[in-house]
C-alpha cells in the first residue's frame, strides 16, 4: 500500500470515519468506496460516517505475555467490540479488572498510539475501551 494512503487510512480510523451506504443505509469501517451489498447502485453514493464511539464487549481474553512493546501493560485485556453501527473493533479494555467483565458491557473506544515511532518512521495505533454507564 502506497504510503500516502496508508496515512490517509490512519487519519480516517483516528478519527472513527468510515462510509455509510446511501442506498441501503449499511456503515462500514474502515470506509468502502462501494457497498459490496449494492455494488454498482452504491457508485458514487457512499457518505462519509463518524462512528459514534460506543459499543459493547462481544468477547474477551486475560494477555499475560504480550508482544514487547506492549509489556509495560501485561497483563491486559483484549477484547472484541461490537459498536452501535455493527463494526466490529479489536483492542485493550481498559479501567476494569478482568473478573469485572463481561459479554455485553457497554465501553466508549477511542484510538491511541501503541507503538513508538519505529526506524521506517511508522506509528502504531490501536484502539482503548473503557466501561461507561449508559
Ligand atoms: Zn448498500
Amino acid at each position: 500500500m502506497p504510503i500516502p494512503r496508508f496515512w490517509r487510512e490512519i487519519e480516517q480510523r483516528y478519527k472513527g470515519i468510515g462510509s455509510r451506504c446511501k442506498n441501503c443505509g449499511e456503515i462500514y469501517f474502515p470506509p468502502r468506496k462501494v457497498c459490496p451489498e449494492c455494488r454498482r447502485e452504491s457508485f458514487q453514493n457512499m457518505e462519509e460516517y463518524e462512528l459514534e464511539g460506543t459499543g459493547e464487549v462481544v468477547t474477551y481474553t486475560e494477555i499475560h505475555e504480550p508482544h514487547q512493546e506492549f509489556e509495560m501493560l501485561s497483563p491486559y485485556i483484549l477484547a472484541i467490540v461490537e459498536m452501535d453501527e455493527g463494526v466490529r473493533l479489536t483492542g485493550h479494555l481498559v479501567n476494569v479488572d478482568y473478573d469485572e467483565v463481561e459479554s455485553g458491557m457497554r465501553v466508549e473506544a477511542s484510538m491511541r498510539k501503541l507503538g513508538e515511532e519505529s526506524p521506517k518512521g511508522l506509528i502504531y495505533y490501536g484502539y482503548k475501551f473503557w466501561p461507561i454507564d449508559d
